[in-house]
């Protein structure tokens, strides 16, 4: 079972915390859709015939595409791919473009069957902070439309710690996202990336810096919340009701193997990790001379085992010790065992069905403790 995701590089506008990759001229749109076609094709041997559960528009904004565009770009995939009948096909789409008068017609009837909507709030003071395009009323209709259209698989996308979000107003997001039916809920923490616009804004003290103490608070309303709600909460970002788990995410998150397609787009096959230029013209030109814009790293058992110990720590299911017997030998059982005690102790980890798993107060220190247990070579 693997994955493919395909990077669609083009946004409207800048938001102001974003770090993919993207442009907002849209003059190489159709260049772009013949080189991933080609792309297709040259990269049409790298999951082995193995059969494909899910597919993936990401970006970027793959809603800037028609449908036409995107059921072409999967029939372009079918003919090189053993696509599961039921496959689950993800379009990330923006509120403005799920507004458009025929857009969500136009999707229903092609062969995109699950929709995850950039809401990142309902708050129209945080959305001009973040600098995106819609207001919180065009989102609750995105929603709305999107449901009526018949899209039951559906995730929102929310962000929480902003400075211009109180926790009143976190919660009043998640309420509306709860009130609303929605089975799936992404929701991110704003991080600071360098060489975006609000690293710099930040810089010049124009607006106020992320404040973790408050970032951590709004998790855990919303954690709360939803868990209240019926929510599962299967991975440290992710959230949903029984049925409605991300498919492609999840297969993230337990290691199978996905092709990457796409300017900046990711590939991984249990031994190698390889990715695109994060550049539309040189990805473009590449392409038309028949080369891959590709660059591959070999993953050494290390690497495999930090992989593991990183994605396994943060879902439901957890860092199994046999698997890790299994796959990296006992040096490393040794040594996971060793430094995970100091979390046990303090009741960041605990064990149940032979797996390690996060407890709610350790979900805020994730990375730190994945960090502890990583092998530095
Ligand atoms: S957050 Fe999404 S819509 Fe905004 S710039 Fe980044 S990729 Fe584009």
């Amino acid at each position: 079972m693997s994955g493919i995701y395909i990077h669609i590089p083009f946004c409207n506008q800048a938001c102001h915390y974003c770090n993919f990759h993207f442009s907002t001229s849209l003059n190489n749109k159709d260049a772009f859709l013949v080189a991933l076609t080609k792309e297709i094709s040259l990269r049409s041997s790298y999951l082995d015939d193995e059969p494909v559960s899910t597919i993936y528009f990401g970006g970027g904004t793959p809603s800037l595409l028609a449908a036409s565009e995107i059921d072409h770009i999967i029939d372009e995939l079918s003919r090189f791919h053993n696509i599961e009948p039921k496959a689950e096909i993800t379009l990330e789409a923006n509120p403005e473009d799920i507004n458009k008068k025929g857009y969500l017609s136009d999707l229903a009837a092609s062969k995109v069957n699950r929709l995850s909507i950039g809401v990142q709030s309902f708050c129209d003071e945080d959305l001009r902070f973040m600098n995106r395009i819609h207001d919180g009323e065009e989102a609750g209709l995105a929603l709305r439309n999107s449901l009526e259209a018949g899209f039951e698989n559906l995730s929102v996308d929310l962000i929480y710690g902003t400075p211009t979000l109180s926790d009143a107003q976190w919660a009043d997001n998640i309420e509306k996202v709860i009130s609303l039916g929605i089975p799936h809920i992404s929701m991110y923490c704003l991080t600071v990336e360098p060489k975006t616009p609000l690293f710099d804004q930040i810089k010049k003290g124009k607006v106020q810096d992320v404040d973790d103490e408050r970032a951590n608070g709004h998790f855990q309303i919303a954690a709360k919340q939803l868990e209240n709600n019926k929510y599962v909460h299967y991975e440290i970002s992710n959230f949903c009701k029984e049925g409605f788990m991300a498919a492609h995410n999840s297969n993230y998150w337990k290691g199978k193997d996905y092709l990457g397609l796409g300017p900046s787009a990711h590939s991984y096959n249990q031994h190698s990790r390889s990715w695109n230029a994060a550049n539309n013209n040189e990805y473009i030109a590449k392409l038309n001379a028949g080369e891959l814009p590709l660059t591959q790293e070999d993953l050494s058992v290390a690497d495999q085992y930090n992989d593991y110990v990183m994605l396994s720590l943060r879902t439901i299911w957890g860092l199994s010790l046999e698997y890790v017997l299994e796959s990296f030998g006992d040096e490393f059982v040794t040594h996971c065992k060793q430094e995970m005690l100091p979390h046990i102790s303090s009741g960041r980890i605990v064990i149940s069905d032979a797996a390690y798993t996060l407890t709610g107060q350790g979900k805020l220190f994730a990375d730190q403790i994945a960090a502890d247990l990583f092998i530095v070579e």
